[in-house]
């Protein structure tokens, strides 16, 4: 069976394939650079990185284009705020936004691109449109996009706006979400912010007509699948579509792919609420990778996830577990020959977890095809009842899951000692301790007692030190170990 992935487009679950030859041409909307990333928005480049790892893993060549939003409202504010140019603002968001996805094994679309180099290209665009009615020029020099000349205006979203008002605009990135307007392709300077010289004149690109651009440049006028987290459906992508088509007058992405926001503790995530985390506080407050990259596939991207600090735990004994059996197949010695029961467990394994994805890639199921495995050939082995044949089709198992789901490679000491260095150096060790939560600080503490129990001091002070570096101090008295906070 082929991939079948829903299509906000359509509303529907569709064969999904690519239109010419074997290459997949697809643009996923990346960062706005102004700050480190969430893990809101690492379940949505997960999600993207699993349907790419996927649709490598069928055999199909990718022609993959992200976008970094290096220009916008809140970052030509923020720059002026900090007497800093957009690039030096933003660089360092870049960076770090880069090195996130090392950390949580992101593979690197064939293409990253930069908004602010594009801007040439994007105020032709605008005057592309111009010409042809779609867009107008206001008093100050700025640009919109008049909506009511695109009938179709709507049909990514769903939305009704029959009884929208003409010619009514929207000059801000933050818009109403049931409001249609005729939105800034182009916007004039504003006294003390950064602009740009352009054919069109001085002034900066509004923000959905930069994926226009980007998308098309790289990808041509009609691509196969443009994906993002689900707020961007309106009205981000129903602008790129309005802008698009109206312009080349030829379906602009044939596929959209919407990943559902994720929840943290039953929460919407926010800062005021205290739930907010990025992927480099989770880092450094001692979880793994691994275990966050598993967290955030282990719900089908369409579900809502609820990410938990028990989700994380669970995930991190999940991923051990798999590693724990891989090692054990590895070094297992066993008689020559093969059981048919571990070769049917593993050839239902590969089965399951290839139709699971196929099926709206739901990973939840392809993981559990997986795990099922797992158990079986565990139990087998326990019963003496494993054979050396049964080995290589187990490991291969989980070869082609690690394509897909790459949790297996165990460098996430590593990787967590870079992020732990970094919050050093930034001054935020004791920052991100605050939030250390007393259940952590008790299971830390358990775990240094058991190594002192168990004489292994070397293992018994790092936890000290971990611990100290999250400004916990401990105090052993003879009725046990106390703790305070710094
Ligand atoms: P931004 O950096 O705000 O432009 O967002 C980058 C990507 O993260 C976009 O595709 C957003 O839709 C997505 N995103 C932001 N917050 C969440 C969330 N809570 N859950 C899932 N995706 C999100
Ligand atoms: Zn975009």
């Amino acid at each position: 069976m082929p991939l079948h992935l829903y299509n906000t487009l359509s509303g529907k679950v569709e064969e999904f394939a690519p239109s010419q030859d074997n290459t997949v041409r697809m643009y996923a909307c990346g960062p706005t650079v102004y700050d480190y990333g969430h893990i809101g928005n690492f379940r949505t480049f997960v999600a993207v990185d699993i349907l790419r790892r996927f649709l490598r893993q069928s055999g199909h060549k990718l022609q993959h284009v992200m976008n970094i939003t290096d220009v916008d409202d809140k970052i030509i504010r923020n720059a002026a705020r900090d007497k800093k140019t957009v690039q030096e603002y933003t660089r360092k968001y870049e960076e770090a936004f880069l090195e996130d996805m090392g950390s949580l094994n992101l593979e690197r679309p064939e293409r990253l691109v930069r908004a602010t180099e594009h801007i040439p290209a994007m105020a032709e665009f605008i005057a592309a449109l111009e010409k042809k009615g779609f867009a107008y020029r206001t008093e100050d020099g700025s640009y919109y996009f008049r909506i009511a000349m695109f009938p179709e205006y709507g049909k990514l979203s769903k939305k009704d706006f029959g009884g929208m008002e003409t010619g009514a605009r929207v000059d801000v990135d933050e818009y109403e979400k049931d409001n249609a307007r005729d939105f800034a392709l182009w916007k004039s300077p504003k006294e003390g912010e950064a602009f740009w010289e352009s054919s069109i004149g001085p002034g900066r690109p509004g923000w959905h007509i930069e994926c226009s651009v980007m998308s098309m440049k790289y990808l041509g006028d009609s691509f196969d699948l443009h994906a993002g987290g689900e707020d961007l459906t309106f009205p981000h992508h129903e602008n790129e579509i309005a802008q698009s088509e109206a312009l080349t007058g030829k379906i602009f992405s044939r596929h959209w792919m919407h990943v559902r926001f994720l929840l943290v503790e039953g929460e919407k995530m926010s800062k005021s609420a205290g739930n907010f985390f990025t992927l480099r506080d989770l880092l450094v407050k001692g979880h793994k990778p691994s275990s966050i990259r598993f967290l955030l596939t282990s719900v089908p991207y369409r579900k809502q996830l609820n990410f938990t600090m028990a989700g994380l735990e669970q995930a991190a004994k999940s991923v051990e577990r798999l590693r724990t059996f891989a090692a054990r197949m590895r070094m297992m010695r066993l008689p020559a020959g093969t059981n048919p029961a571990a070769q049917e467990a593993a050839a239902k394994a590969r089965r399951e977890m290839r139709a699971g994805m196929e099926d709206d890639l739901n990973t939840a199921y392809a993981s559990a095809a997986v795990f099922d495995m797992v158990r079986e050939m565990n139990t087998l082995a326990d019963h003496g009842e494993l054979r050396e044949g049964d080995k290589a089709p187990s490991l291969e198992v989980l070869e082609l899951f690690d394509e897909i789901f790459a949790v297996m490679k165990d460098d996430d000491a590593d990787k967590m000692k870079a992020a732990m260095e970094w919050a050093r150096e930034h001054g935020l060790v004791g920052e991100a301790a605050k939030t250390i939560s007393d259940e952590e600080v008790n299971r830390l503490i358990e775990e240094r007692n058991a190594a002192k129990k168990a004489r292994d001091f070397a293992r018994s002070d790092a936890l000290r030190k971990q611990l100290a570096d999250g400004g916990i101090v401990l105090e052993d008295t003879k009725d046990g170990t106390r703790w305070k906070r710094k």
